[in-house]
């Protein structure tokens, strides 16, 4: 047994070589040219992230349209990352364009509201819930944000997240469990904070050790996705976030929905689909059609508790009524004109069913092709989001995901996409459709899976 794992391990190995050699042939612009953004950036491209592709350097774009990427070697690609969700929207989708366009020519940062911020005000609180907003530029903000206002009327200094989580840039967040330990997530730098006194880590569908936390009395807010979409998709238990509500309710604990990429479960997001009730809901990443944005929302009730902390300003008086809380760019009028484009014209009913559609149908071509090649591997789907994992069954927890995760086997699929002409998110096989998707761009990753599986078959994987 041992044997056969460290043979299949080097089999995977060469494969994976052999497919970012062939990457590498393919895209000798791409190649030159993240040559020459090493030398200016820190970690080779504009974000770091970008560092991440399984190719071994990322294609450069050309243009992107719809569910469509073109890269400098004039190779095209079928988008299912879709930006890690900020293209949700589909590339350049039209309504977006034309109000980005018209709001460019009429300024687009002044520190001052502009008309059409009402409208969206009013459409956030209707789609989502929540009676007042914030905006922000980013989910991280938001969420950043939404921790200060929980501690402010809590007094408490704790933070609790479940293992596995990906909240953005937020230090409370970057905790996981790992063989029974808390330790930092993901490799992540302990950056010399103690997460001890900032954060409380539990695992996900725990309902015993998230009971204890917050009898703890010492959590000022749970933070959480209403299912885990950042360490693989995994689903929620029932009744699982209807107990964290009710826990939190008991103890005095504010909850943080983020749904910056569940947002694709439907225009109210997972929060309305389920009827959950937050008392915070964050979003961001798509909500401005690519535009950098974030929001979030809260409850009549914990408003009125912040209003108490710090008032509505009085401009006669210069008092003090700092909130702490970063964003000049904040709530702009290019952010707020988009934004509006999004809400009216594109993650709309409709859209979403086509795009809910075309997220079933992926799923259900892959479980055949897994079926029918008898595979331990499953297919998780959400909306208009869906996750191949190389495990029998969906886990439970990140406990479950850190001991059956084929990381090695992942790295191979992505990099035989790319060179097949497919994107997905590079961190886990997660698809995401946008409303420009087509059943023909789905078969097609069904054939391109297909050939992948035989590619395993072929060299005795
Ligand atoms: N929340 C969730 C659930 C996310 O998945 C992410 C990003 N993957 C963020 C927040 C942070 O988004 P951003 O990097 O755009 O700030």
């Amino acid at each position: 047994e041992q044997a056969t794992q460290s043979e299949r391990a080097q089999i995977i190995d060469q494969l994976l070589e052999a497919e970012q050699q062939r990457f590498a042939d393919t895209h000798p612009k791409s190649q030159s040219l993240w040559g020459e953004g090493r030398k200016n950036y820190l970690y080779g491209g504009p974000s770091h992230w970008m560092r991440r592709w399984a190719g071994g350097f990322p294609i450069y774009v050309d243009s992107a349209k719809g569910a469509e990427v073109q890269d400098v070697d004039g190779r095209t690609y079928t988008d299912f990352c879709l930006g890690d969700t900020g293209g949700m929207c589909g590339h350049a989708p039209e309504a977006v364009t034309e109000a980005a366009l018209a709001q460019l020519k009429r300024g687009t940062t002044t520190m001052l509201p502009t008309e059409d911020s009402i409208w969206v005000g009013q459409e956030l609180a209707h789609r989502f819930g929540m009676p007042y907003w914030t905006l922000t530029t980013s989910a991280t903000d938001a969420n950043r944000g939404a921790i200060r206002y929980c501690r402010m009327v809590t007094g408490r200094q704790k933070v609790l997240v479940f293992s596995g989580c990906y909240h953005g840039g937020v230090e409370e967040a970057h905790v996981e469990i790992r063989d029974g330990k808390v330790g930092l997530r993901n490799m992540i730098h302990p950056n010399g904070v103690d997460h001890s006194k900032v954060s409380h880590v539990v695992e996900f569908n725990d309902r015993e050790a998230l009971a204890e936390a917050l009898e703890s009395g010492e959590i000022a807010c749970v933070l959480m996705e209403p299912m885990m979409t950042n360490f693989g998709m995994i689903p929620v238990a029932p009744g699982f976030n209807e107990f964290v509500r009710e826990k939190t309710r008991e103890t005095g604990t504010i909850l943080i929905i983020d749904e910056t990429h569940t947002m694709s479960s439907g225009t109210g997001g997972f929060t309305k689909t389920h009827g959950l009730e937050p008392d915070i809901f964050v979003a961001g990443k798509a909500i401005a059609g690519g535009i950098p944005a974030g929001i979030f929302g809260i409850s009549e009730e914990l408003a009125q508790r912040i209003w108490q902390e710090v008032p509505h300003v009085n401009p006669k008086k210069r008092q003090s009524a700092h909130l702490g809380i970063g964003g000049t760019l904040a709530g702009n009028a290019l952010t707020v004109a988009t934004m509006k484009a999004v809400l009216s014209n594109i993650l709309t009913d409709e859209n979403f069913d086509k795009m809910i559609a075309n997220a079933e149908r992926l799923a259900k071509s892959a479980r055949k092709l897994i079926e029918k090649n008898n595979l331990p591997w499953h297919v998780t789907q959400v909306g208009a989001r869906a996750e191949i994992m190389f495990s029998p069954q969906p886990p439970r927890n990140g406990a479950d995901v850190i001991a059956t995760r084929q990381g090695d086997l992942e790295v191979l699929l992505h990099a035989f996409y790319m060179n097949e002409g497919i994107l997905v998110t590079p961190f886990h096989t997660m698809f995401l459709m946008c409303p420009a998707t087509t059943a023909e761009q789905v078969d097609k990753h069904t054939e391109v899976f297909a050939k992948f599986i035989s590619l395993l078959q072929e060299n005795g994987v």
